[in-house]
């Protein structure tokens, strides 16, 4: 039962929620960006989530918005972005990047949830706007180990190969004068808990755990790189969102820059096929006392992938694609600006 005057109030309250979330949001912006102080960001609320217009988020990055039936271009000399309507997936300057959910349409607008444009788009488009830190020691993180060994194939055993790979990008990333500890040096198991302590007794900066895939579908293949989901934000294989805040959620635009980075480093330097950035409450990830990101180097279960992770002149390329992320995510972080 509903009155013309119930209706009038719950249309009043409507608007002025979204009054407030604009000017909210204006000043979020303002706040976060001099040199685009004061762009117009639309935003909604329905039910408990806020929205924002595709089309002035294109607007704040300078962006050209295009809208074919499904599909939402936004480029610029510098940038390529396309979204799919009902599509998780987006591709940013060719790389696949998982929202935690779908862009939607509002009265026929595109619209895209906050969180995703604050926690996943922003900090790769502008990485000015991720808080500063000085990347000095690395916690490189083997998976697995000991009586846990991992995925398995015929040929490979996840838990030597991430250690051969976390060897070897020790070995890059120490001769350019990063601080580098390993989880574990050697064959031995180590809970997930634990790896988390070693990065906080050790004071890493950067967490990175290295995994190796395997699925049942043997033609799946590729590299993925996970960050825990931003606060409020889903995982990419679940649809409902944490509740809950995690520990690493205070780093939510850091392991997004450095998931970013990571999973760029190791693409351009092994040519494999690009399995996307990815969401994942992975437990190293939630209780992470820095930024953090889990990367999956392959999968083993793939005759393809399994051939190159087993050649050691492609762990070489991992290696270096590793430790060429790391490097990049340090030069976006730095204090004292960033140079790009
Ligand atoms: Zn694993």
């Amino acid at each position: 039962m509903t009155s013309p005057y119930y209706q009038r109030v719950c249309a009043w309250l409507r608007m002025n929620r979204t009054v407030t979330a604009v000017l909210a949001l204006v000043l979020i912006l303002t706040t976060a960006c001099s040199s685009m102080a004061g762009y117009r960001v639309r935003a909604v609320t329905i039910g408990p989530n806020n929205w924002l217009l595709l089309r002035d988020v294109a607007g704040y990055y300078g962006l050209a918005y295009t809208v074919n039936r499904q599909e939402i271009r936004m480029r610029s000399a510098t940038h390529r972005l396309q979204f799919s309507m009902d599509r998780r997936e987006v591709r940013v300057d060719g790389h696949s990047v998982w929202l935690g959910t779908a862009p939607a349409s509002y009265r026929g607008a595109v619209i895209i949830r906050d969180q995703d444009f604050r926690c996943i788009l922003e900090p790769i488009l502008r990485p000015a706007s991720v808080p500063r830190q000085n990347v000095r020691t690395v916690l490189l993180d083997p998976g697995h180990g000991g009586n846990d060994q991992g995925a398995s194939s015929r040929r490979i055993i996840e838990k030597n190969l991430t250690l051969r790979i976390a060897r070897r990008t020790a070995e890059v990333l120490r001769r350019q004068g990063y601080r580098v500890i390993l989880s574990r040096e050697t064959d031995r198991f180590i809970a997930l808990d634990q790896r988390d302590a070693i990065a906080d007794r050790q004071n890493a900066d950067i967490f990175v755990s290295i995994h190796a895939n395997s699925a049942a579908d043997h033609g799946v293949g590729g590299i993925e790189t996970f960050a825990l989901p931003p606060r409020g934000g889903s995982s990419t294989y679940e649809k409902r969102a944490s509740t809950t805040s995690k520990r690493g959620n205070q780093y939510d635009p850091q392991n997004t820059r450095l998931a970013y980075d990571l999973h760029r480093g190791m693409l351009a330097a092994t040519g494999t096929e690009d399995r996307g950035i990815k969401r994942a409450n992975f437990a190293v990830l939630r209780e992470a006392p820095c930024p953090a990101v889990l990367v999956e180097i392959g999968f083993i279960s793939n005759s393809l992938d399994e051939a190159r992770l087993q050649s050691p002149g492609y762990q070489e390329h991992l290696a270096q694609g590793i430790a060429a992320g790391v490097t990049a995510y340090a030069r976006n972080v730095r204090s004292g600006g960033t140079r790009q």
